[in-house]
């Protein structure tokens, strides 16, 4: 059986009708981020913010349009909002058919919060910014962990500079590593660096899970998840498993034109993870002689995004030798050269993340149900 293309996609689409507008949706113009691969389907559907959840038959009928087509093993659609929500705001999806998204992800005692650092492809500096936020983080004062999802590439062990082994002090959970104040765990400290790692699926998230839960994390105002880049299965599982507070969307300026960081923002809106917003990575040179500084990547391609998409804009930061050069030598800048414009950027990152953090633990504990003693 051949694989779907994406023309076939768009005239199985087109047979769809919006009942409201009284058009086809490609006609319409309402189908954006069409990704097709290997016969997975994924693609958003723009409405009025107002109608978000009224239009979830139109999405499902999206969907069984596709579905239908032979060589579809998967379709993913999406319900996006065409103009700015205010900033902050839950998604409008559903949580996925079935259960609530919450009843597959137990919460991890003694963490009070978990969000994910998510990048589209790799090299974008997802790790980079996420030790760098995890440890501004642990600047204001709070008790962070580190886990790094990321085990086809872990990159955790050499940016926080930690050698060696966890051990297990009662046989049954893994002792975190830790420097710099905070706690770490990666697939880089159990297996040695030049050996390579055939995973299938169910392993990733089996792994992923003993070091989610079997792990001795101790009490944490917060785990950074530095998240394996893309926004393949295996990160839409991650996703959907690990009881995420919110997720921050790593992107550099060539990229979002390349809808890169959309596809991030979409797989966890479809979860019911909240997207804290995008930062600009590598968004301006800083000439480290003279500190001049010059838009090579035509930098704000971000802080558009972001308000095209209805999420916050979380700040941008330079393209330095610094940040490379201590990053790549387990002193992160943050740690390493607080008092550095760089660093600095990293500490504006984390105070808007920490806030969001407190507002997202609000809004879920306004949600829980409560018990009422009379
Ligand atoms: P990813 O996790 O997205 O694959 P990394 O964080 O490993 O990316 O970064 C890739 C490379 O780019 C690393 O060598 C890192 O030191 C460098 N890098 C990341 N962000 C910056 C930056 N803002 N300025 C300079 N170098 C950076």
């Amino acid at each position: 059986m051949s694989a779907v293309s994406e023309a076939e996609v768009l005239e199985a689409l087109k047979r769809v009708v919006d009942p409201d507008l009284g058009g086809n949706v490609v006609s319409l113009g309402l189908i954006s981020g069409l990704v097709v691969k290997q016969g997975n389907v994924g693609f958003a559907i723009e409405v009025d913010p107002k109608e978000g959840p009224r239009k979830e038959p139109l999405r499902k009928a999206c969907e069984k349009a596709v579905e239908a087509l032979p060589g579809v093993l998967s379709v993913t659609a999406v319900l996006t909002a065409h103009r700015p929500a205010p900033a902050g705001e839950r998604p409008r999806q559903a949580p996925p058919q079935g259960q609530p998204a919450s009843a597959q992800r137990p919460e991890i005692p003694g963490i009070r919060a978990i969000i994910a650092v998510a990048s589209g492809k790799g090299g974008v500096g997802k790790s980079t910014t996420a030790v760098n936020l995890a440890l501004g983080l642990a600047v204001r004062g709070l008790r962070v962990g580190m886990l790094d999802a990321d085990i086809y590439g872990p990159s955790l062990p050499r940016m926080l500079g930690i050698a060696g082994k966890p051990v297990s002090k009662d046989g049954k959970r893994m002792e975190p590593m830790r420097n710099w104040g905070i706690v770490a765990m990666s697939m880089g400290f159990l297996v040695p660096e030049d050996t390579p790692m055939i995973w299938r699926g169910p392993m990733v998230m089996s792994a992923l899970e003993q070091m989610l839960r079997e792990v001795n994390w101790g009490e944490l105002d917060v785990l950074v998840v530095d998240m394996p880049p893309g926004t393949g299965d295996a990160q839409l599982t991650m996703a959907q498993r690990v009881p995420l507070t919110g997720a921050v969307i790593v992107s550099t300026p060539q990229d979002i034109a390349l809808l890169d960081a959309r596809k991030g923002l979409n797989m966890f809106r479809k979860v019911d993870v909240p997207v804290f917003g995008i930062v600009e990575n590598m968004s301006y040179f800083s000439c480290p002689n003279c500190g001049h500084r010059a838009d090579i990547f035509s930098h704000g391609g971000a802080k558009r995004t972001a308000e095209e998409l209805g999420c916050d804009f979380l700040g941008e930061i330079p393209l330095h030798m610094d940040i490379r050069e201590t990053s790549d030598g387990g002193e992160p800048i943050v740690v390493s050269r607080p008092g550095s414009e760089q660093a600095k950027a990293y500490l504006r990152l984390a105070e808007m993340v920490a806030e969001r953090i407190e507002r997202a633990l609000g809004e879920q504990a306004g949600r829980a149900p409560r018990i009422v003693i009379q």
